[in-house]
């Protein structure tokens, strides 16, 4: 792995103690990581304000205090609420036995007690690191084609078309309210085809018609996970219509991709539910 690891190494809570953070964060220097040390009585906020500033990939939380059950939870409760759970977390310092499974379910990747050898923890911060960039850089793993969405001004017109001229199968009409459209289906081999009709002017489907009149909308692939493709797609730097999946048609989780990103083509992923 070429990249320099970035660790912050804090202390949150109270206890004024910091010889251990420093050894630690001295040995994972002399590991080869760039460390940056928040100095002594961090809050949750502090730290993980310090965190995103310095776009490091894992946080080190030292305690003595006995405090952990409450501050390492925070600590993580406010890296997801920025978007910024990707960052890993270990912690170290006494904590007894019986809080260790505690602290692992709230997403702390791994708890050093007194004793560990720094090797151990550098190994354990690059092995997690590489396995996590291995896992970011894969494709979006999309399935099949789902459907094909046509923007129409009236379903009732082009309806007949579809069913009686092409012959294609029809499975009948939905609103979708969130996306003010109507959408008539057909199948065929499978793949189905998708007439979308506005239902009032602020529908993405009116807009698409006033700027580029009827016809091919967007393209959607059937996809296992929506919320992982968003991520892998997300670190190849390709632009997403929205932060988080949002409900579709027949209870499915949809997301677009944003056509400059995508050479124009308006593409979906849905999940199935
Ligand atoms: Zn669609």
């Amino acid at each position: 792995m070429n990249k320099t690891i970035r660790v912050l190494i804090a202390k949150p809570g109270l206890d004024g103690h910091d010889r251990g953070a420093l050894v630690i964060a001295q040995g994972l220097r002399d590991e080869g990581m760039e460390v940056i040390y928040t100095g002594l009585r961090q809050t949750p906020a502090q730290i993980v304000a310090t965190a995103i500033q310095e776009d490091v990939d894992c946080i080190g939380l030292s305690i003595l205090s006995g405090a952990h059950n409450e501050l390492f939870p925070e600590v993580m409760k406010l890296l997801k609420e920025n978007q910024a759970d990707d960052i890993l977390v270990i912690g170290g310092g006494v904590i007894p036995d019986e809080d260790i499974s505690f602290l692992k379910e709230h997403g702390i990747a791994e708890i050093f007690t007194p004793g560990t050898s720094i090797k151990e923890i550098a190994d354990f911060i690059r092995t997690n690191i590489e396995e996590k960039i291995n896992k970011q850089s894969r494709p979006a793993s999309v399935n099949k084609i789902d459907h094909i969405g046509i923007a129409v001004k009236n379903l009732d017109n082009v309806i007949p078309f579809y069913k009686d001229i092409l012959g294609l199968t029809y499975l009948g009409m939905e609103e979708v309210k969130d996306e003010g459209v109507k959408i008539a289906f057909f199948e065929i081999g499978g793949i189905r085809i998708e007439l979308l009709e506005a239902l009032h002017q602020e529908s993405p489907i009116y807009k698409h018609i006033e700027k580029r009149g009827e016809g091919i909308h967007h393209l959607a692939f059937e996809v296992e996970n929506i919320t992982e493709q968003f991520s892998r797609l997300r670190q190849r730097q390709i632009s997403l219509l929205q932060d988080h999946p949002k409900n579709g048609a027949h209870g499915t989780k949809v997301g677009f991709i944003h056509p400059k990103s995508s050479y124009k083509v308006l593409i979906e992923l849905c999940e199935k539910s």
